[in-house]
């Protein structure tokens, strides 16, 4: 439990009103993490705000708790019927159901209410919901628009826009769809974004919509490095099952987070873990809602061991304190091992994360130690030693001999949701000798379709 107190505390160093520190105390938090620290004044000062944070630095109470206390200023009274007054968007419905409980976790002692929107899901009671007004929605960006191409809601009355994981959003194609809504929320508003990098089109869109934002970062490269023990295992791409499977037995791993590239290959993998006793789950986005919200569930509270995710399907997992995650294959765009890893050693706590590189992925693992900026040890395990010449140096995808099928891969995804498989930071892909199936490693392990708009199930919350 925690020993927060209501006044004195950190958090009350940041001028947050009695309702909030409650709302804190609650939760357990007992002192505001990096990214609050920074994110919270200005906000609070009203002014915008461009915020480097990832998922696990703490960024979502970063500004939910200035947001509502903004709120409770500039408001009073219930809203007017069809009427919002902060919008928060986000990439995938997972994140929006996530942040939406934070935001009624910050402001359970506030007279706020707050709805969250995807698509995917019946749009009828969430019409009726957005009918009674909302303070705070939180909204996937397709299911918005359509809800408001059906003049169900009413931006008139909006006061503050927040932009979450900005950099995912503009990856999975919604900027159309953003830029759409820009269009018909009121100009005079208070807008927060938060990227976990600040790659040239952040900063354009940021350029574009922030006004003389306050700017802020909080290097998680760096936090997750210094905190996060890592491990580089070199192994045959077709014994990594193998060698994962012994090292969750061996170590008794009671929870482990598992990112594969493609869905076929959680799915494979999942099976194959749960054949060797290690009970298993898959998460990705041909997962139906009710199936991914049953899985994370089983795994948060250890039912489940392994969980075994696309990058995609991970984004925004709130799992609190995991101890462990496995880079089953490495990712193609190098933040991505920054963002797997910020899973483990969350909020200060210290994690492990295993690699299990392929000799086709070491120019991967270059990339990535780059962005690290510091050399990762590299080890074979007895045993395990990968057959000499495997691809070593090679462009990414170019063997994949143990991987079969995910040859099918070729060419990622349809329907807007991948990155292009040539953005990975490997060496160029006019590399040597690279086999002709250069995609063998398709990108969809963080494509799928555009995750905030399908699945089932739960559609709202309303509060
Ligand atoms: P986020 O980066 O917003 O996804 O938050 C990551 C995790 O950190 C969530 O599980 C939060 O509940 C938790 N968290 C947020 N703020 C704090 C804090 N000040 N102290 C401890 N944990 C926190």
């Amino acid at each position: 439990m925690s020993q927060t107190t209501t006044s004195g505390g950190p958090f009350a160093d940041l001028k947050l009103i009695d309702p909030l520190l409650r709302a804190i105390n609650d939760q357990g938090y007992d002192k505001p993490t990096p990214i609050q620290i920074k994110a919270i004044p200005p906000v609070l000062a009203g002014r915008d705000l461009l915020a480097a944070a990832q998922t696990g630095s703490g960024k979502t109470a970063g500004f939910a708790l200035p947001l509502l206390q903004r709120m409770n200023e500039l408001y009073s009274g219930k809203p007017r019927p069809g009427r919002v007054r902060a919008l928060i968007l986000t990439p995938t419905r997972e994140l929006a159901a996530q942040v939406e409980e934070s935001i009624h976790a910050c402001g359970k002692y506030l007279p706020m209410t707050s709805a969250v929107v995807f698509g995917g899901v019946g749009i009828q009671p969430q019409i009726a919901r957005l009918k009674r007004g909302v303070d705070v929605l939180v909204a996937t960006p397709g299911r918005l628009l359509d809800l408001h191409g059906q003049g169900v809601v009413d931006f008139a009355d909006l006061s503050i826009l927040v932009l979450d994981e900005a950099d995912r959003m503009l990856d999975m194609g919604f900027i159309h769809d953003i830029r759409r809504i820009l269009k018909v929320l009121p100009e005079d508003r208070q807008n927060l974004m938060f990227s976990a990098t600040f790659a040239p089109e952040i900063r354009e869109l940021a350029a574009k919509y922030l006004n003389d934002p306050q700017s802020v970062d909080v290097s998680p490269k760096f936090t997750a490095a210094e905190t996060v023990e890592q491990r580089v295992l070199r192994v045959d791409q077709s014994r990594k099952a193998e060698l994962l499977s012994r090292l969750a037995s061996e170590g008794d791993w009671k929870q482990v987070l598992i990112f594969t590239r493609t869905k076929h290959g959680a799915n494979r993998l999942a099976r194959k873990l749960e054949g060797d006793g290690i009970s298993s789950a898959a998460i990705h986005g041909n997962k139906s809602q009710s199936a991914r919200t049953k899985a994370l569930a089983d795994f948060k509270r250890g039912a489940v061991r392994a969980l075994v995710a696309t990058d995609i399907a991970a984004r925004g997992l709130d799992i609190e304190q995991l101890p462990r995650v496995v880079n089953f294959e490495l990712p193609n765009v190098p933040e991505d091992y920054v963002h797997r890893i910020g899973r483990t050693g969350r909020a200060g706590a210290s994690g492990k994360a295993v690699s299990l590189v392929a000799g086709d992925e070491v120019g991967l693992l270059k990339a990535i130690e780059r962005v690290l900026r510091r050399d990762l040890d590299h080890e074979i395990l007895p045993g395990f030693e990968p057959t000499p010449g495997e691809g070593a140096g090679k462009t990414p995808g170019g063997g994949n001999r143990g991987g079969g099928r995910n040859q099918q891969q070729r060419g990622g995804s349809r329907g807007g949701g991948g990155r292009a498989p040539g953005r990975s930071s490997g060496p160029s892909a006019g590399g040597n000798r690279s086999r002709s199936g250069g995609g063998a490693r398709s990108s969809s392990g963080g494509s799928g379709n555009r995750s905030g708009a399908s699945g089932s199930s739960r559609g709202y919350r309303s509060r």
